[in-house]
């Protein structure tokens, strides 16, 4: 994915390709960006708020000159691609090539310039009579910059109007540009993306997560406890750095070892304990998606429409993200757990007291070995008890 083409024709698009294609190394794209006059050069601060995607800004400051017809940002949420797109954005809009300080700049940002389309599903995917739109708008002229740019959101989930956009995106008006998001590139999406030059977002590393929240004024020890369970989302963390529990519940997941007094009672009271509290971790990501109908429910009554179209697709999407949030929190409860043995292996070795020692080290694969089949979709209490009983030595 991520080819370069030459067929777009779009302003500029037909030449210098090489260097801002998906494949090329940013680092030397960037290196030719060198020759560039300091006012020509986007301003730094322009893609400040793209956190921990150094790769992603450099290809994209790279491509401000001479941007091609259509980019794909792929990569999780909460990796940075809608402020990457917004940015962009404004670079490509601004006369100076992103200033970040020009009214051009500024209302790009702000999300309010005349040239600077935003496309947002109403439903749960983008639907054809969606993509019609967007067609029709791409053939239009820039109200007053020389080009526009067409942002399209979730594209990962427009499985039936994805195809409506191919044609206008393999070959769009020379003023017109268009940055697709997209989580991943399923199916439906290949023939698009084929036809896009690709940037990729990986997920944002922990420490990076950490020392933004920090920056945001949370306070470090909640930040680095969020930053591990976030699973390289910065939304993600954000959400949970409001949730006044989330230090509480790892430090549940500490102290099992002191728990387990080797009776299965205890063994039984902790995996409900535990399990209990991974669902009350999803409360934050519950009000996000209850907040997130009510919006798109209030859109779809000002279009005028009865109802919100596509509400069940929404809600399993929901669904679908919930189960994985609470995958993603058990997971981190069990590398909270791990970290704990790790500790006692520690001391037991330094203390040299062998069999404490090599107990540590077995449960330290124990607790890997529920980790790898948390994925395979288990019956949870069952993996836990047997973990568990495993822990407290019972079975011996
Ligand atoms: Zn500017």
């Amino acid at each position: 994915m991520g080819e370069d083409r030459d067929a777009g024709g779009g302003a500029g698009a037909d030449d210098h390709l090489s260097g801002v294609g998906g494949g090329a190394d940013p680092e030397a794209a960037a290196g030719e960006d060198d020759v560039r006059g300091d006012a020509e050069r986007p301003d730094p601060g322009l893609f400040a708020a793209v956190v921990g995607q150094p790769k992603a800004v450099a290809q994209l400051r790279a491509s401000v000159r001479r941007p091609v017809h259509a980019y794909l940002f792929h990569g999780p949420p909460g990796s940075g691609k809608r402020a990457a797109a917004t940015a962009f954005a404004a670079a490509l809009l601004c006369r100076s090539g992103g200033c970040g300080v020009c009214l051009d700049c500024r209302r790009a940002l702000a999300g309010t310039h005349s040239d600077l389309v935003v496309v947002e599903r109403t439903g749960a995917a983008l639907d054809v009579d969606g993509a019609r739109q967007i067609v029709a708008r791409a053939q239009m002229r820039p109200v007053e910059a020389d080009r526009q740019v067409i942002v399209v959101a979730d594209l990962h989930l427009a499985v039936r109007s994805a195809p409506a956009l191919l044609k206008t995106v393999e070959e769009p008006p020379p003023t017109t540009v268009f940055v697709l998001l997209a989580e991943d590139i399923p199916e439906h999406l290949v023939t698009v993306a084929s036809r896009c030059v690709g940037v990729r977002f990986d997920p944002v590393p922990e420490a990076v997560i950490t020392a933004q929240l920090v920056a945001e004024g949370v306070e470090p020890a909640l930040a680095g406890v969020v930053a591990r369970s976030a699973g390289g989302r910065l939304d993600r963390a954000r959400l949970n750095a409001t949730d006044p529990e989330v230090a509480s519940r790892l430090e549940r997941w500490k102290h099992v070892p002191d728990r387990l007094d080797g009776t299965g009672a205890a063994v039984v009271m902790e995996v409900e304990a535990l399990l209990g509290q991974a669902e009350d971790a999803l409360g934050p990501l519950r009000r996000q998606h209850a907040d997130e109908l009510a919006a798109l429910t209030e859109a779809a009554t000002m279009a005028g429409r009865k109802g919100l179209p596509g509400r069940k697709e929404i809600e399993d999407r929901h669904h679908r993200e919930e189960r994985r949030w609470r995958t993603d929190e058990l997971r981190t409860g069990l590398a909270v757990l791990a970290a704990e043995y790790r500790d006692r292996l520690e001391d037991a070795t330094v203390a040299g007291a062998n069999r404490d020692a090599s107990r540590a080290a077995a449960a330290v694969t124990a607790i890997e070995d529920a980790a790898a089949a948390l994925a395979r979709n288990p019956n949870e209490s069952l993996l836990f008890e047997s973990l568990f009983v495993t822990l407290a030595g019972m079975g011996e």
